[in-house]
């Protein structure tokens, strides 16, 4: 029987597979469940609640197992985290092509998708942790280092000096906010009921203190507020009783929003309940937790309305709370909007999303390489994005502490992916890299997800939950040469509310690589412009005129 136990990817240019493509994919699975990475490795949970890597731990070693000998015309189907067939294909074909958590509508509700895990026949694969690209808290950092940007320009003239961030959930995805928020100049108060989840975002210099309590943690935010100061600060408390209290209080606050995993209502902690009972309690009540912790939803959004009501900007992050909030009776849970319409929608409109990669060698000289090689593509001196581009860049470069194998995320749009790509590719060919690299992307990108409660809410056209979408995106990129892609549903936002794809390609210097990015890098973010378009949205319409998409309708 195998069961937990440390992994850690291999680095160097040594293969233990049969090529790099095979490599990459191994090395990546094995990353993802890295104890520096994933959050709960021991439960192959990588972040997001329960997101998982792999089904069970004999899956992963069937995994592994499987891809140190599947050859180059050979493709591994993964069904939910468990390898279940090998088919011969092509050398242009994915070597691994993944289905995560996929139930028919009817069937797409938390109760079914329990009952068949609990019979070992699923597994909940969230975005990133079920096709193997999680690298770390890094991976969501740009975009909310962005989304902040976005309400400092909005409402306070740039920067955010001198305002104060509620927040809560400090986990793998949360984490980023409290940095997100002292990269913009501001000043973060976080909420997050699990000490280690503090602890661990301040030994990885995410966060910076932790208040011994909640004046203390107003003490210190308002007077690094006061001196414009910025400041991440971390309060052990429920979000449920914290923000509410806050509100009574008046406490001076400017912006409210939140990541504790409400996607999922067994990982949200109900009020009442301690967070040392918080698992056991889940497992053996899962109704009555799940019937308490949407009741603590509720009353969570409610503060946050009421903060929005005293002035303050407000927005859901992305975890479905103002849903669970609904669910529960609350009536003005969807009155503040979710970040997407909100901030991000512009720039899916131009095939922006977080784009990402990470160095096989383990050797950061190879990220801080493709960070100048990125700097030379894109000039800051030729416009405000790629300057804006540089100051993320150097920042990164400065405060980013690598989780797993180094890499980096970087939000590149349609005509700027594929050129970063080919870089790239040139790099590990000439030797100027020590080993290849694997170029992906969360799915939360512009073409990649259907999710009516986040990357698709409030489309021009109204077809928020049309899912075509992520499938046409999907097939795409197996068409194109992707070595790897996947199809997930519920991620982010939890079952029956999102279908969403992956890819993930090598760049090991070969020419066929280079042929392969070429393609991939085009067509993914091509199905963001083309997918806003079809919305009806102007911006798309002018970059797809730009930069030459074909879009047979507005054709002929
Ligand atoms: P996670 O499970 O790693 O962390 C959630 C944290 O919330 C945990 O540390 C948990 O202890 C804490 N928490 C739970 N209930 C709480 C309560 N009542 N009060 C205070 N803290 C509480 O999840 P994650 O990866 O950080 O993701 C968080 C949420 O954000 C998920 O719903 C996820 O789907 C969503 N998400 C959003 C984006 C985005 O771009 N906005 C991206 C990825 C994930």
């Amino acid at each position: 029987m195998s069961g937990p136990r440390p992994v850690r990817a291999p680095r160097g240019s040594e293969l233990s597979a049969r090529g790099w493509p095979q490599e990459a994919a191994l090395r990546m699975l094995q990353n993802n469940l890295d104890p520096e990475v994933a959050e709960h490795p021991d439960n192959l949970v990588v972040y997001g609640g329960t997101g998982k890597a792999a089904r069970d731990w004999a899956s992963f070693d069937a995994m592994v197992r499987t891809l140190r000998t599947l050859g180059d015309d050979e493709t591994m189907l993964v069904q939910s985290g468990r390898p279940v067939g090998v088919m011969r294909t092509h050398e242009w074909a994915p070597r691994v092509l993944l289905a995560n958590s996929n139930l028919v509508g009817d069937w797409a509700n938390w109760e079914e998708f329990r009952r068949l895990d609990a019979l070992g026949l699923t597994m909940y694969g969230q975005m990133t942790a079920g096709s193997w690209i999680y690298i770390g808290t890094q991976g969501i950092l740009q975009g909310t280092y962005e989304t902040f940007a976005a309400v400092a320009a909005k409402r306070f003239g740039g920067t955010l000096a001198g305002t104060i961030t509620l927040t809560a959930g400090l986990g793998g995805m949360g984490g980023a906010q409290p940095l997100a928020v002292t990269m913009n100049g501001g000043v973060a108060v976080c909420v997050e009921c699990d000490p280690s989840r503090i602890e661990r975002r301040i030994g990885h210099g995410y966060l910076d203190v932790r208040a011994h309590s909640l004046d203390h943690a107003l003490e210190l935010a308002t007077k690094a507020r006061d001196e414009r100061r910025p400041l991440s600060v971390g309060v052990l408390g429920n979000a449920a009783e914290v923000v509410p209290q806050l509100l009574d209080r008046g406490a001076p606050v400017d912006i409210v929003t939140d990541q504790t995993s409400a996607h999922d209502p067994l990982a949200y902690l109900p009020v009442g309940v301690d967070f040392d009972d918080m698992a056991r309690y889940a497992a053996d009540k899962p109704a009555d937790f799940t019937r308490r912790a949407r009741e603590s939803m509720a009353r969570h959004v409610e503060a946050m309305v009421g903060f929005m009501d005293a002035g303050a900007e407000v927005f859901d992050y992305g975890n479905s709370i103002r849903g669970e909030a609904q669910l529960h009776g609350y009536g003005r849970a969807f009155d503040f909007p979710g970040f997407v319409p909100a901030y991000i929608r512009p720039l899916f409109c131009e095939g922006k999303g977080p784009f990402r990669w990470a160095a096989l060698s383990g050797d950061p000289k190879d990220i801080a390489a493709t960070d100048r090689a990125l700097l030379e593509l894109f000039p800051a001196s030729e416009s405000p994005q790629n300057e804006s581009l540089a100051r993320w860049l150097r920042l990164a470069g400065e405060r980013v502490h690598y989780q797993g194998l180094p890499a980096r995320i970087c939000w590149l749009g349609y005509g700027e992916r594929d050129r970063a790509g080919e870089r790239f590719n040139d790099m590990v060919a000439s030797g100027e890299l020590s080993a290849p690299l694997v170029l992906g992307r969360d799915h939360l990108d512009c073409g990649s997800v259907a999710s009516p409660y986040r990357e698709t809410e409030a489309m021009l056209d109204g077809s928020d939950a049309i899912a075509d979408w992520p499938l046409l995106n999907a097939m795409v990129n197996a068409s194109s040469g992707a070595t790897w892609v996947s199809i997930h549903h519920g991620g982010g936002v939890g079952m029956g509310r999102s279908i969403h794809a992956g890819q993930v390609t090598v760049a090991d210097g070969t020419a066929l690589a280079g042929e392969k990015l070429r393609r991939v890098l085009t067509n993914d973010p091509g199905m963001g412009v083309v997918r806003h378009v079809d919305a009806g949205y102007e911006r798309a319409e002018e970059i797809a005129a730009e930069r030459d998409v074909r879009v047979p309708m507005r054709e002929g």
